[in-house]
């Protein structure tokens, strides 16, 4: 588990502007081809068009291929243990309401051994971003079955193929109580992945976004279909979901209205996988959050020193 801050964040003038090379932290080492290169460049370039300060954002992994993340990133940020991202990430919200959190993890790291936070992550809606990047496959440990592998595709844990249908992570966020923000987008699209990043980013709550993401490593077949067959993808519009820009309307010629207010009809749309659906599935603000419902006391450094030695003096001999 490491904590990590950049040396640069040093709370100065009011008026500084932001570019790119003020959130560009160590230069990444994902393979050639890696989709988190592509989730990786948005990210910086929403901060860049939010004007977020850096010593205001924190980015918050676990463990895998795209955990690496906030070491690429020249913000705060917290690389910890697998499948924990989600917990960090509701204290570091919870204690420190104005700073903007972002968090990243794998297929393997939210929804196996992570499954659980994810879920009450959802129901407590603390607000942040929560990005799911989806390869299909834990590429760190060199191609084992994760949840989200399809059926019979073959691994290093199942070489007779995935047993087991893949888990559906859209339908299943969409289940959970509370849950107020759920997203599908594609790194292969960098202006979907950008424009619906924004739309995570600027709702008020948990905002789940299920990346899809190509890992020309172990699993390059997955999503091969679909970047080289626009027509295979349908994109949502609606003026409350993802701005889609005419551009790549041309491209990705079907396009699919669907209010995200609609519940009843985003669950539908998770269900079918039998087309892959990009944008913005529901988004419901009205719903209560816990960092809004639930107030911790804002201690002073001074405070959480003398709280502290309060509990370890409880055990003294
Ligand atoms: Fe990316 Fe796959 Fe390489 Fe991991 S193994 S860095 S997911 S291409």
């Amino acid at each position: 588990m490491s904590l990590s801050c950049c040396s640069l964040l040093t709370p100065v003038e009011e008026d500084r502007e932001f570019s790119l090379d003020d959130y560009e932290g160590a230069r990444a080492r994902w393979c050639p081809g890696c989709g988190d290169h592509s989730v990786l460049t948005a990210a910086q370039r929403l901060l860049v068009d939010e004007q977020l300060k850096p010593e205001e954002t924190v980015f918050v992994s676990g463990i895998g291929c795209s955990s690496r993340f906030p070491h690429y990133m020249k913000t705060y940020g917290f690389h910890g243990l697998h499948g924990r991202a989600l917990p960090v990430a509701t204290g570091v919200k919870m204690n420190r309401p104005d700073l903007n959190v972002f968090v990243v993890m794998g297929d393997g790291d939210c929804v196996s051994i992570g499954a659980g936070h994810w879920v009450h992550a959802t129901r407590y809606n603390v607000d942040m971003v929560a990005l799911m990047l989806d390869n299909n496959i834990y590429g760190l440990t060199k191609m084992q079955t994760s949840p989200t592998t399809p059926q019979g595709y073959k691994s290093n844990t199942q070489p007779q193929g995935s047993w087991l249908p893949a888990l559906n992570p859209l339908e299943a966020t969409l289940g959970i109580t509370n849950a107020s923000f759920v997203a599908q987008t594609a790194e292969w699209i960098p202006a979907h992945l950008f424009a619906t990043l924004q739309a995570a980013y600027k709702h008020r709550g948990f905002a789940f976004v299920r990346v899809l993401q190509r890992c020309p490593v172990f699993t390059e077949d997955i999503y091969l279909d679909a970047v080289r067959n626009p027509e295979t993808i349908d994109l949502l519009t609606h003026p409350d979901g993802v701005e889609v820009p005419e551009s790549l309307k041309q491209i990705y010629p079907n396009q699919m209205r669907h209010d995200p207010a609609n519940l009843s009809a985003a669950r539908e749309i998770a269900a079918d996988t039998s087309r892959l659906r990009l944008g913005v599935l529901y988004r419901d603000e009205s719903n209560p959050r816990y960092n809004e419902t639930r107030h911790l006391p804002l201690h002073t450094a001074e405070d959480k020193i003398r709280i502290l030695n309060e509990e370890l003096d409880k055990y003294a001999v």
